[in-house]
């Protein structure tokens, strides 16, 4: 009876175990970064991209109405400083004229737009950082709270370990290898109550002599279906 208690006593060193494991790795998982900030960090990359892109059309634009402008101003000056000689030269560089300025007008429209635009994102880039900035500032702080519950995890894990050890010295080598055995195959539930008529493991009924044994045996009694440890109860 009392090796069956000391195996009880090390199933619930195991269980605890094996929560301190789950909640180490869940806080390890966490550890690896905020889902959420690293969506934040794209987000701006984006938008930051965006703008960049828009700067470069509106330069590009500006560069070409500033030679549009060049190009009025030779053509203007030509109009008057009299080296045209005939009407008919004279109406044909109106023509240009016109054209440049009407091509000068187009580009300025677009500009506009331009403008509008990288104005825009400027001011979803400057909310897009405001988030990132928000987000990274929390998640330093969970950081620093994963870290320290990593390093008390793992102290409670130590500490465990060593009971455990200490309470596989307690029990026949024997009996630890059938209980480690099953544990590995059944999970958690290695030992189980054999209270009315089955087994708490496998829901079988246990034969009315292995009943018996449960209750009298100074052996480990094992139920005829799955091998688990029985348990009077
Ligand atoms: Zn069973």
């Amino acid at each position: 009876m009392s090796e069956l208690l000391a195996i009880m006593t090390l199933q619930e060193i195991d269980d605890a175990l094996d929560a301190l494991r789950t909640t180490l790795a869940a806080a390890q998982e966490q550890l690896e970064g905020d889902p959420e900030l690293a969506a934040a960090r794209e987000e701006r990359e984006s938008i930051a991209a965006e703008l960049e892109s828009i700067r470069k059309s509106q330069r590009t634009l500006e560069a070409t109405i500033q030679d549009l402008d060049a190009k009025i101003v030779r053509d203007e000056g030509r109009m008057y400083d009299g080296s045209i000689k005939t009407p008919r030269d004279l109406e044909a560089l109106q023509h240009e004229v016109d054209n440049i300025r009407a091509s000068r007008s187009q580009a300025e429209d677009e500009a506009l737009e331009v403008i509008a635009r990288a104005e825009e994102l400027s001011q979803r880039l400057e909310a897009a950082s405001a988030s990132v900035a928000t987000l990274e500032k929390a998640w330093k702080a969970t950081a620093t709270r994963l870290k320290a519950e990593v390093v008390a995890v793992n102290t409670k894990i130590v500490a465990q370990e060593a009971e455990r050890e200490a309470q596989v010295g307690r029990i026949t080598p024997g009996n630890v290898r059938l209980y480690d055995g099953l544990r590995k195959r059944k999970g958690s539930k290695v030992v189980v109550r054999a209270g009315g008529n089955s087994c708490a493991g496998c829901r079988v009924a246990i034969p009315e002599p292995v009943r018996r044994r449960v209750i009298n045996s100074p052996t480990l009694v094992q139920c005829p279906h799955c091998e688990r440890i029985l348990a009077p109860g």
